[in-house]
């Protein structure tokens, strides 16, 4: 996580230099750095803490000391010192996509732009098409980024939300006066991306838990302290709220924090028509104003004759007239996964060998791991050439002899080139138990020639998965211009399986797609794309997206026993 934090400031400081027209040389090495600690495959506090930096290519002494600055103290003064020395608007306006220090300077100069308000005005106001050096397009491609920005800004991954409140709630789970303690929100329906995390307790001794949170070592300012609701801001900027509710409203509460707002729109309309009320404190008789429910959540639902709804359902997609009908699905579960089938490993840009990450695997209980490195024209990913690939299958073959209670697949990650072709034959591909094809380049293509490049490769009878298949980095990259319902069709055609990118940034497929997928009889793989052995534990995340998508055990290749899945490879 530290990398792209890292990554981040040191591309700003090049964009910051840039605005001042320092040393192109100077602003070249950031630039150069944050580029490399964007593709580093290994954690950088780990590097850090075996004195490793200097190893890292890009990384002089004066770099070397600013990450561990930031690693220490969790803030670079050089960094700070640079952002003070120009309008504070100005650099806001360096995070939007689309914004590069040229035109920063350009619209401050001209415009005396400095806010993001500012210049979504004179956007609208068509004024940015008539300086120099823009037009139309440019002025449209600006607008599109302010939105992407707007919508993201307030906003954290899930894999960065969720073992927060893990954190917050393990620590004050340990105080013997908390009694029942969860988290709400978009965080227990596990959205993608989190706005704040929200947590409910119940307590006799209230100030116990304000005191203790609001002084926990996560907390970087106190933004309301107050006997049964503290407010805090995390380190990382997380705005975090505690609530001590009553025993009996628990339930209630934590169904109604949950929400998301539209389900509980739909469940209160519900209950309205059968002469109930339901809050957050509890269900009640609208006439007698008498409590009914509230002490459990399974209740709520319960009293409404609905079967209980997973709150990754909960956003009015269908799920309660699903669960009026008792037909909600069997979501996946983490325990049902037998075996990882996307990773890379030290042949092409992983951490660690074959061998430990099959032994990680190993303690996670799977019984199968399928290796599948880079292929040869991700030159900068260390792609395997064909030779290196014949190697590593000869490789991965006798380590499976080796290693007691796992089975190891050889596979590859194979390029879809631009043309659409791949990046081995089919001769070599042929050799594999398992290959998955992805795009690495050419985002940018139309949609027609992107689609078909996929198309293609799901036509090739050798190619059992595509990988995070729209390309999104959440936050930064919009999914590619892609035709997702040809896909959808052209694999459920080709009985070609779809991955669900376990990556924090792409959970990609989407929930939306994985549902469509499942709709139209696609099956899915969870793959964590895992560059390590600590790597292979985002798979919880995939999991949780896929319960959103309403996926169930048969929709996941990847929970079928060994013989099962090759058995459905086999017959692509
Ligand atoms: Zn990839
Ligand atoms: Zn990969």
């Amino acid at each position: 996580m530290k990398n792209i934090e890292l990554s981040r400031i040191f591309a700003q400081i090049a964009e910051i230099l840039k605005i001042k027209e320092e040393n192109p040389f100077k602003i070249r090495a950031y630039e150069k750095v944050a580029l490399i600690l964007e593709n580093l495959p290994v954690d950088i506090e780990t590097i850090y803490r075996q004195g490793g930096l200097n190893n890292i290519p890009g990384v002089g002494e004066s770099i070397a000391q600013k990450i561990e600055e930031y690693l220490t103290t969790g803030k670079i003064s050089y960094y700070e010192e640079l952002k003070a020395s120009v309008p504070a608007g100005v650099i806001e306006l360096l995070d939007i996509p689309e914004v590069g220090p040229k035109t920063a300077k350009l619209l401050y100069e001209q415009l005396n732009i400095d806010s993001l308000e500012k210049l979504e005005e004179v956007v609208r106001q068509q004024r940015v098409r008539n300086l120099p050096g823009m037009g139309e397009k440019s002025e449209n491609n600006i607008l599109r980024g302010i939105e992407l920005y707007k919508r993201q800004k307030e906003r954290f991954l899930l894999g960065r939300a969720l073992p927060l409140a893990e954190e917050i709630i393990g620590s004050l789970s340990k105080l013997k006066e908390v009694d029942k303690i969860n988290y709400a929100g978009s965080l227990r329906r596990k959205k993608e991306t989190i706005g704040d995390i929200d947590i409910l307790v119940t307590s006799q001794k209230p100030e116990r838990i304000m005191q203790t949170f609001v002084s926990l070592p996560q907390v970087r300012e106190v933004l309301a302290e107050g006997p049964t609701k503290s407010s805090v801001l995390t380190r990382e900027d997380i705005h975090v709220d505690v609530r001590v509710v009553e025993p009996r409203s628990f339930g209630a509460a934590l169904q109604y924090f949950t929400g998301s707002k539209a389900h509980n729109i739909k469940l209160r309309e519900l209950a309205v028509r059968r002469g109930l009320k339901i809050n957050e404190y509890g269900v009640f008789e609208t006439k007698t104003g008498e409590r009914i429910a509230g002490e459990e959540e399974e209740e709520v639902y319960r009293i409404l004759d609905l079967s209980f709804i997973p709150p990754e359902l909960r956003e009015d997609r269908g799920e309660i007239e699903a669960a009026q009908q008792n037909r909600l699905p069997q979501l996946v579960e983490s325990s049902q996964i037998k075996g990882d089938l996307h990773l890379h490993t030290k042949w092409s840009d992983g951490a660690h060998t074959i061998r430990q990450m099959a032994e990680e695997a190993k303690k996670k209980g799977y019984d199968y791991l399928a290796i599948t490195d880079h292929s040869q024209s991700l030159k900068f990913a260390g792609g395997l050439t064909e030779e290196r690939l014949k190697e590593q299958i000869e490789e991965v073959k006798k380590l499976d002899q080796e290693l007691e209670g796992i089975t190891l697949l050889a596979g590859i990650e194979v390029d879809i080139k631009s043309d659409g072709s791949l990046d081995f034959s089919d001769e070599i591909l042929s050799r594999l138990d398992i290959v998955i094809a992805a795009i690495h380049s050419g985002f940018k293509q139309e949609s027609k020639v992107l689609t078909e490049r996929i198309v293609k490769a799901m036509q090739n009878k050798f190619v059992h998965i595509i990988a995070h298949p729209t390309g999104r980095l959440l936050g930064y990259r919009e999914p590619y211009q892609l035709d997702m319902e040809r896909i959808i069709e052209v694999a459920a055609d080709t009985r070609t399986i779809l991955e669900l990118n376990a990556q924090p940034e792409r959970l990609d497929l989407s929930d939306v797609y994985c549902r469509r997928a499942k709709e139209q009889g696609v099956q899915l793989s969870i793959g964590t794309d895992a560059h390590s052995r600590e790597g292979l534990a985002v798979m919880e995340l995939g999991v949780a997206t896929a319960r959103r998508g309403w996926l169930e055990e048969k929709d996941v290749v990847n929970t079928l026993p060994l013989a099962k899945l090759i058995e459905r490879l086999k017959n692509k």
